[in-house]
């Protein structure tokens, strides 16, 4: 590729939206560019890096036996009213008509689907395991997108859903999906961790995420220093019940309760008419940022499925009910910073969350510049401050009995979740069994966020230039970088040259040829993190020789023009 005929887009500013380095760069280097909120045209550099992700992730299914297949992102609501996720998903289901007002839905998620299709599709225990995935874009509205395409709203998904006549069974296909997976993020070359998980809502059974190791991640992560004992701090502490920290889980959970989702019990427990916390929310709207107006900020965030119960209930005297925006949530943030009292009380309510994940958005909201000062926290619940709430899990004792944990922030990049008969059961997905008895399936689901990972790589591999990709997801492998070859025949000779042989060995290289002088095309080259680079200068061709660098060492070193494909081949 040539870069001028190329869509190259970099740029030499940071664009103030983006807080996160690989938003910053993902940006800067021309991999995307925002359409709207959480919404991401892939330019041409993004989208190789985006593809060479999604065939690692495609091979190592494969490998592991899923069977690739695609199914539509809009899907009928019906569906959704048969599983129960129509009244359960929440606001972050993006709910659509048609033109004959039908009910559809941007999918979230595809278990509804895919149950479905398995349902008609199968009807003999013979026809079992099978596990089936797709790449697809998914949707989801989240309340707060950021970090670039790390939070998006539209994003690509690979998920993968497996049926089964036994757990043990499950428990063998699970087993494979996680090996995969560990393949997978070696092979992208990632520092990650799989982590035990909270189930949740949906119990019992087994889960794991996996984080890449990130300080910009959303999640804690807890650490054994002597074991191999790692989970999401959810789990963590839910295993460590007889800690601190553990009590106060216990004593968050009574308030975080399904029945405590309504007005009046959100009001008593944050000592708050429940009138005020209405007018809040209308406040709010009006806010200016820096004001110190006494506001009380009802602040609905989170993911959150059960916002959509508080939503409704909460409309029901607060009609109509709009979330606070990321502009609003600062403006109140900024109004209260450091103080608390009559200027304003920042409140987060996420009545349907664990302590930890309390916790947690505590941590976070601090970290990303908003200050939630804690005052109702303090005074209602316990008297944790952020950095209590982490000192407190780090140096507990671990759960599996080795070590002491330590904390880190991940990127959860995957989940594989088995999830029993869910789905099977609300949808009648059934087979005959050898005696011919009809038996409901048991189920796994395994989802990688493809576009995430992109981002999270960066996060991982960066220095104050730019991006440093990993080998295997590089948009090119080489660049060559003619100095001024517009006054030099021979520098573009051999550029020229050495460009027609590495496209011929089917090397994926870019010919710097724009007319720029040598630092710029350095500084962009550097930024969009191409491995390997071969420099061409007038001097250096005195000798036969080219130079060579090394993108993430930084090394250089002078190589003979004769020998430089094999060198980088
Ligand atoms: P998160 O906790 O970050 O909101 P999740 O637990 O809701 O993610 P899952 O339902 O487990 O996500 O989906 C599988 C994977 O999809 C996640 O592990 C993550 O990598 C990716 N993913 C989820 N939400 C987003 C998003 N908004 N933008 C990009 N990737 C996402
Ligand atoms: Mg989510
Ligand atoms: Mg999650
Ligand atoms: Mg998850």
């Amino acid at each position: 590729m040539r870069t001028s005929k190329y869509l190259l887009s970099t740029l030499k500013e940071t664009p103030a939206s983006a807080e996160v380095i690989s938003h910053q760069y993902m940006l800067r280097a021309g991999l995307v560019r925002p359409v709207a909120s959480g919404l991401y045209t892939w330019l041409p550099t993004g989208l190789k890096v985006l593809k060479k992700v999604e065939n690692i992730v495609r091979e190592e299914m494969d490998k592991a036996g899923a069977i690739e297949t695609l199914m539509p992102m809009v899907q009928p609501a019906d569906l959704w009213q048969e599983s129960g996720r129509w009244t359960d998903y929440g606001p972050e289901l993006l709910r659509l008509e048609d033109r004959h007002h039908r009910p559809f839905v941007l999918g979230p998620t595809h278990e509804e689907v895919i149950t479905k299709l398995i349902s008609s599709e199968l009807s003999s225990y013979k026809q079992l395991p099978i596990n089936l995935y797709q790449i697809q874009t998914k949707f989801r509205d989240e309340i707060r997108p950021r970090f670039g395409v790390m939070r998006g709203r539209e994003f690509l998904m690979k998920d993968a859903y497996s049926f089964h006549l036994s757990q043990e069974c499950l428990n063998n296909t699970y087993q494979d999906m996680h090996s995969a997976y560990c393949n997978i993020f070696e092979r992208l070359g990632l520092d990650f961790r799989p982590v035990i998980a909270d189930t949740g809502s949906i119990g019992g059974d087994a889960s794991h995420e996996f984080h890449v190791l990130a300080d910009s991640g959303e999640d804690d992560i807890a650490f054994s220093d002597s074991s191999d004992y790692a989970a999401n701090i959810e789990k963590a502490e839910a295993l460590a019940p007889d800690t601190e920290r553990g009590a106060a889980t216990a004593e968050l959970t009574k308030v975080a309760t399904p029945n405590v989702h309504t007005i009046e019990d959100v009001s008593k427990f944050f000592d708050v008419a429940a009138k005020d916390v209405v007018k809040t929310l209308l406040v709010l709207g009006e806010h200016e940022e820096g004001e110190t107006a006494p506001v009380v900020a009802l602040v609905l965030r989170g993911d959150h499925e059960l916002n959509e119960i508080k939503a409704e209930k909460i409309s029901g005297i607060a009609a109509p009910l709009t979330f606070a925006t990321d502009e609003q949530i600062k403006a109140v943030a900024n109004c209260d910073a450091g103080s608390i009292g009559p200027a304003g009380l920042a409140i987060d309510i996420i009545v349907d969350r664990s302590a930890a994940v309390m916790a947690d958005f505590i941590c976070g909201a601090n970290e990303s510049g908003y200050h939630y000062t804690g005052a109702n926290f303090d005074r209602d619940i316990h008297n944790y401050k952020v950095e209590d709430i982490r000192n407190v899990v780090a140096g507990d004792p671990s759960p599996c009995g080795n070590g002491k944990l330590t904390i880190k922030r991940g990127i959860e990049v995957g989940h594989i979740f088995q999830l029993g008969e869910k789905y099977a059961d609300a949808m009648n997905a059934g087979v005959l069994t050898e005696t011919g008895k009809n038996q409901t399936l048991t189920m796994g689901c395994y989802g990688i966020g493809v576009s995430r990972i992109v981002a999270a790589a960066i996060e991982q591999n960066h220095d104050e230039n730019g991006i440093i990709w990993p080998d295997a997801i590089a948009p090119f492998k080489v660049v060559i970088i003619p100095m001024n070859m517009h006054k030099s025949h021979r520098v573009q000779e051999t550029a020229e040259k050495l460009y027609a042989e590495l496209t011929a060995a089917g090397v994926e290289v870019l010919f710097d040829d724009r007319k720029e002088r040598p630092g710029v095309m350095f500084k962009d080259m550097e930024l969009i993190g191409i491995p390997h680079a071969i420099v061409v200068g007038e001097r250096n061709i005195d000798n036969a020789e080219v130079e060579y660098k090394n993108r993430r060492s930084g090394e250089k070193s002078l190589i003979a023009i004769d020998e430089a494909v094999n060198f980088v081949l």
